[in-house]
């Protein structure tokens, strides 16, 4: 599947000198959404995980269907002072501000096998804030799967020890 067909590039978006990729066309084809999905979860079924966490709000929209597909359990990521019980929560810098983010302290168990889903990795910061969250939790996070990696931003050697899939690599 050439997927990149059902991407769009936003010059200067949100900021002058960002080229946005815009996932919604690929949403709006049913049958390229469902087979970015299946492909996606295909290697949550490699990785052996019982559980997909996702950031809000593009990870869900991955990480849901996933989760359906394979019955296993979702765990939705947060930003802090959204969810209602007991949380475990991190904060971390962005390129230009701070973000938080916070997980149900009983939504992940010690030795559960968890995949982390994303529509895009950039710099790498929401996912290891993600990351760190599951491990406090006790989880192992077995992989990480994204629509989209962006080769050409400079990452921290932080992601190195996981496992990175993503269908779709801009240079
Ligand atoms: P990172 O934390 O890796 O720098 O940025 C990834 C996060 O920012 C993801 O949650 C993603 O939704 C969002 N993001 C950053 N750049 C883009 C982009 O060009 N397109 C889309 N769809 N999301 C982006």
């Amino acid at each position: 599947m050439d997927y990149k067909q059902h991407i769009k590039i936003i010059e200067d978006y949100p900021t002058e000198g960002v080229q946005f990729k815009d996932i919604t066309p690929l949403l709006q084809n049913g049958e390229v959404y469902k087979q970015a999905i299946d492909d996606l979860a295909e290697y949550v079924k490699s990785r052996n995980a019982n559980v997909i966490a996702g950031p809000e709000a593009r990870g869900f929209v991955l990480g849901c269907p996933i989760a359906y597909t394979l019955q296993k359990s979702f765990v939705p990521v947060r930003k802090a002072g959204k969810l209602p019980r007991p949380v475990v929560e991190t904060h971390y810098g962005l390129e230009y501000g701070k973000a938080s983010l916070a997980i149900h302290s009983d939504a992940i168990q010690p030795g559960d096998r968890v995949i982390i889903t994303d529509d895009l990795l950039a710099t790498g910061g929401t996912i290891e804030a993600t990351i760190q969250l599951v491990e406090e939790l006790g989880g192992a996070v077995v992989g990480c799967a994204f629509l989209i990696e962006l080769a050409y931003i400079d990452r921290g050697e932080e992601l190195q020890d996981y496992d990175v899939f993503s269908l779709m690599t801009y240079y």
